[in-house]
């Protein structure tokens, strides 16, 4: 819960310039709308995390990016490196750009191409001075049709209905008038303020009370226009052949952890990437030699192209010794487990291990939690 009877719980949610302190050193996280991120970006923040953190890069659950184990005298001057690479706005806003979209869009399927609007919907965001009220959880989604973020619980969420329009969904809930997809970025942010004219302490839609969530969707206008159903995505690893016949790879590495090599090793590709909320690596826009070359050198170099791998369905959190709630190294015995299972078997049913019951970083598809206990792991289903 955000609030509490002696007033709202302060947000600690983890920024470039707002680091959170874990128990290998300062977490930041760098926000990436859309999940776009170009080549001398990754290049520079590759170099950050080699110099100012652990050496590596994370990808999170809602398609964002960490850099764990920052000095705390450090953190300043990670900041600064990360600013210079464009990926940070000014202390105020940083933490308030949270925009994911479909991976796939402008350049798979869907029934638009949503990256203008992600941009257009970022820069809205951090230019507007009410928007610093709102929370470092809460969040927008852009679905192109297709129905992969409308699966996400996002607080509010663009999603194409056609290939002129677009419908706002709040928390769930379809709101207000179609809009033009060229609109679609005005009308997102103008939800989310009055979201934060009425949150009083709330950080999500999810978390306001029946009163003030009836208010909210009362100023929203309710909507008779029907959106699509969300939809679990199917895996995005493998070879994809773009709707320009170009190809686009999805790639993931184990445990979503990219060490600054491996980064320096695909932004030196130049292709534009983008990181989806499953943990995924899409390098975009390449020619088929290009592609066939890019395969060869990454996949010796760890990164996975075979959708039947088990680290397509297999995560786990940090646990320890990077985090002091932890009661085991989840890491590590996530790694045993993986080594004993047959490659020949498939990707097996999603697990997420955790080392408690935080259960940090869990997908928000059905999977098993593997939860670390003082008896050894405890599986339970969630979702679906
Ligand atoms: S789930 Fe628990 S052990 Fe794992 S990173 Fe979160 S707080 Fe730490």
């Amino acid at each position: 819960m955000s609030s509490s009877a002696t007033g709202p719980a302060p947000d600690r949610c983890p920024g470039v310039f707002a680091t959170h302190q874990a128990a290998d050193g300062r977490l930041a996280r760098i926000r990436i709308p859309g999940g776009v991120i170009d080549a001398a970006a990754l290049d520079a923040l590759a170099a950050a995390a080699d110099e100012f953190g652990d050496g590596a890069i994370e990808v999170t659950g809602r398609g964002n990016l960490q850099v764990r184990g920052i000095e705390a005298k450090r953190v300043d001057a990670f900041g600064g490196a990360v600013n210079t690479a464009g990926l940070a706005s000014d202390a105020d806003h940083d933490r308030v750009r949270n925009v994911a979209m479909s991976p796939f869009t402008g350049r798979v399927g869907g029934l638009t191409d949503l990256r203008p609007v992600a941009q257009n919907l970022h820069t809205r965001l951090v230019d507007a001075e009410w928007s610093t009220a709102l929370s470092g959880r809460f969040w927008f989604g852009l679905d192109d049709g297709r129905g992969d973020m409308l699966a996400r619980a996002a607080d509010v969420i663009g999603a194409a209905v056609d290939v002129a329009n677009s419908v706002i969904v709040v928390d769930g809930v379809r709101v207000g008038e179609p809009v033009a997809h060229s609109d679609l970025a005005a009308a997102m942010v103008d939800a989310a303020a009055v979201f934060a004219e009425i949150a009083d302490g709330a950080w999500r839609v999810a978390d306001l009370d029946q009163e003030r969530r009836s208010e909210l969707l009362d100023r929203l206008g309710p909507s008779d226009v029907a959106a699509p159903d969300g939809i679990v995505p199917e895996s995005r690893v493998g070879w994809f052949t773009q709707t320009d016949g170009r190809v686009l790879l999805g790639a993931v590495v184990p445990f979503a952890r990219l060490t600054a090599e491996q980064a320096r090793f695909v932004a030196a590709i130049g292709s534009p990437v983008t990181v989806t909320p499953e943990r995924e690596i899409l390098i975009g826009d390449l020619d088929e030699a290009v592609a066939d070359t890019v395969v060869r050198v990454l996949a010796p170099l760890g990164f996975v192209f075979d959708a039947r791998s088990p680290w397509t369905s297999l995560t786990a959190c940090t646990g320890a010794p990077g985090c002091s709630k932890s009661l085991a190294d989840v890491r590590s015995d996530l790694g045993l487990h993986v080594a004993g299972l047959d490659p020949d078997e498939g990707p097996p049913h999603p697990e997420h291990w955790v080392g408690c019951d935080r259960g940090c970083g869990s997908p928000a598809r059905a999977h098993v939690r593997v939860l670390a206990s003082s008896d050894g792991y405890i599986r339970t289903t969630r979702g679906d």
